[in-house]
């Protein structure tokens, strides 16, 4: 475990709408924003100087992207605002209790947030009317919530020395225990669900590029289940 450490830690501001995203011009695309392309440079300012400017923004909508978002929840939108968040800043007050962190805390927390949203604003005006409700996240609520000692977003930190790692792997030396997750493969939702794919094949003792082969082949019970091959760009989603 001394050969890994966590990934970033964040802030991430979560805002709800009034209008559909059509209504609001919302789309279904990321927003990636960098000041410059020093990004190295722009990130050492920022942790050096919380009042610095943003080294990264990365905007998000999630129910744009939900099909069925609009029959659900009629009239309804929400936008992420997401930036680095040094969990150094938060550190104080680890181990306190959600909601009960005091002034100074809130006072830190409402600065990022009133920031963030500008940012928005900045890039999407046609937001600002429509806002219902925002709150941010600080690397304590990641903590808090997901149990991530140090805020991190992405699991363990995606250095070379991470990825020499051969412990990290589903199967673990004491027989029954599997590992899972982002951290025995890679970052993110696409990383944590082939984790998933490997450990149950290898606790179903499958060999996972046959398990990749029946996942590819399948097809919804209407279609009928095929196992041949694919043709190229035919593939279901
Ligand atoms: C704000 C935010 C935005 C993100 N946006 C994106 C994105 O747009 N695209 C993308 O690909 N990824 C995104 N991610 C990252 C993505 O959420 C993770 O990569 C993914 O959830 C990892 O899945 P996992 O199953 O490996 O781990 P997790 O989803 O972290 O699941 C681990 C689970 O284990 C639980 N747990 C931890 N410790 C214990 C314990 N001791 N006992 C019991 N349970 C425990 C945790 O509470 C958690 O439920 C985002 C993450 C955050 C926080």
């Amino acid at each position: 475990m001394k050969k890994v450490k966590p990934s970033s830690s964040h802030l991430c501001l979560y805002a709800g709408f009034k209008g559909t995203a059509k209504d609001l011009n919302i789309p279904r695309t990321n927003f990636w924003i960098y000041p410059s392309a020093d990004h190295e440079g722009n990130l050492e300012r920022f942790q050096a100087n919380p009042d610095a400017e943003f080294p990264m923004l990365y905007i998000s909508f999630p129910s744009a992207k939900d099909p069925e978002w609009d029959g659900n929840y009629p009239n309804k939108s929400t936008v992420e605002v997401l930036t680095f968040g040094p969990w150094e800043w938060f550190a104080k007050w680890d181990g306190t209790t959600w909601c009960q962190r005091g002034e100074e805390y809130e006072t830190l927390k409402e600065k990022f947030h009133q920031r963030l949203l500008d940012e928005l604003f900045k890039y999407m005006p046609q937001l600002k009317d429509a806002l219902v409700y925002s709150e941010l996240s600080t690397p304590l609520s990641t903590a808090w919530f997901q149990l991530n000692p140090k805020g991190e977003i992405y699991g363990l930190d995606h250095d070379v020395q991470r990825f020499k790692q051969e412990w990290l792997h589903s199967i673990t030396p004491i027989k029954g225990l599997y590992l899972t997750g982002q951290d025995i493969i890679s970052g993110g939702v696409g990383g944590a669900l082939v984790g998933g794919m490997m450990t149950t094949s290898a606790m179903m003792g499958k060999d996972a590029m046959k398990v990749m082969k029946l996942l590819k082949d399948w097809r919804p019970a209407d279609e009928g289940t095929s196992t041949t091959p694919t043709a190229p760009g035919k593939t279901p989603g």
